[in-house]
């Protein structure tokens, strides 16, 4: 049966359970065509486990399974594990939004599904998992029930896989937007046309922290897409929560949030504006900023411009928060760690000649898990910081 067969000494890192393999660890690439699921082997010929593999992509495989398992069995495993490491962890008269599938975070590359109320949305990165659909709408469909299942593959990335952008219904009724509920705040999520699959559940713990600290403070919400940090200031006694987006769609969003939760038109501004040139505004008076920008690295070889982007809105933001204040700043780049992020925010404590303390640590929300054999699935990263 035909295999790829990696070259001698390059098969640590798939016997490290590291999902990528690039072109120069293999030695033998058989006939095959783009997206097929082939067996894959080391110098030696022991079979380490099957990937789907793709010449037009720069990652040439990636692993769907690990030993001598069938892989679609495997990836069937993958994903009833994946179902069964939320289960039981949400309320859904509380929380009736999570991430069921996070790509190579449950073993799964190329593969986003996240569950919106009773409407499931996939988004597929690979020529490989989209191959792989049909299998993953049959178990996820079955497990979850949805009343609707909507595609938003509409990913640059996808042209590298030789593939189209995608997005629209999948199964069901067509659903534009969804009300959903987290931890008792209900949120609506724009599914065709909003950023990511419609709602960044990766924050969902930032959020709560939000929350916590905000009561009695006038907070500025930069980045803030449809507005869900403010609303959860609000709802935890924020005096005022402004909102800035250069996005004007998602500034609307945010607005349909603010109303969807009953919050007074002067609880908050909404500003479409450039968050550099925004912190620059004389008139600021907050003591409490967020900044959750984009990725400024979405490359290795970015990562000192980003480095540079980060520390000018960190250092603006430390310049202009009221003190006694707070600063909640994230980093969601992977080429960014923890370390070096808090190095930049140092570098922009000491530029804005502030004091600044951290009192938390924040990380991507559980639903989103890092596998400790693939850390490139660690990607968000933020502080809590008290400036006086
Ligand atoms: N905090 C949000 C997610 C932010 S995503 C939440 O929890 O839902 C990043 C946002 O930054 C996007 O909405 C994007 O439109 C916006 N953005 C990107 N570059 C920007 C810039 N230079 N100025 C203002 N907003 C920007």
């Amino acid at each position: 049966m035909k295999a790829v067969v990696l070259k001698a000494g390059k098969d640590k890192a798939v016997r490290n359970r590291h999902h990528w393999i690039f072109s120069g660890a293999i030695r033998d690439l058989p006939d095959f065509e783009d997206g097929e699921i082939l067996p894959v082997r080391d110098a030696g010929g022991e079979l380490l486990g099957h990937a789907y593999f793709n010449r037009k992509s720069s990652i040439t495989g990636r692993m769907v399974s690990f030993g001598p398992g069938a892989p679609l069995d495997e990836v069937r495993r993958s994903l009833d594990r994946a179902l069964a490491l939320r289960a039981g962890l949400f309320d859904p008269a509380v929380t009736n939004a999570r991430r069921l599938v996070n790509a190579e975070g449950d073993g799964l590359p190329g593969l986003v599904a996240d569950l919106y109320d009773d409407v499931l949305v996939l988004q597929v990165a690979t020529l490989g998992m989209e191959r792989l659909k049909p299998l993953v709408l049959d178990v996820l469909t079955a497990a979850v029930r949805p009343r609707a299942v909507v595609e938003r593959s509409d990913l640059p990335a996808r042209r590298e896989e030789g593939l189209e952008e995608a997005s629209g219904p999948l199964a069901g009724d067509r659903v534009d937007t969804v009300r959903i509920v987290e931890e008792g705040i209900p949120f609506w999520v724009d599914l065709s046309g909003g950023q990511k699959t419609g709602f960044y559940l990766d924050q969902r713990e930032s959020r709560r922290l939000v929350r916590r600290f905000a009561a009695g403070r006038k907070v500025l919400n930069a980045f803030s897409y449809s507005g869900a940090f403010s609303v959860c200031a609000l709802k935890g006694g924020a005096l005022r929560a402004d909102s800035v987006d250069a996005s004007a769609a998602a500034i609307g969003l945010a607005q349909g949030n603010f109303e969807l939760n009953g919050l007074a038109s002067d609880s908050g501004v909404f500003f479409t504006a450039d968050v550099f040139e925004f912190l620059r505004e004389p008139a600021l008076d907050h003591d409490f900023i967020i900044l959750d920008p984009p990725a400024f690295a979405k490359r290795r070889t970015d990562v000192v411009a980003a480095c540079r982007g980060y520390k000018d809105i960190n250092r603006l933001a430390l310049q202009r928060v009221r003190a006694p204040g707070l600063l909640l700043t994230f980093s969601c780049s992977h080429f960014v760690d923890e370390g070096l992020f808090q190095q930049v925010v140092f570098q922009a404590a000491q530029e804005a000649g502030r004091r600044a303390r951290i009192l938390q640590r924040h990380r991507q929300a559980f639903d989103h898990p890092v596998n400790i054999y693939h850390p490139e699935t660690a990607y968000l990263k933020g502080f809590l910081l008290y400036v006086d």
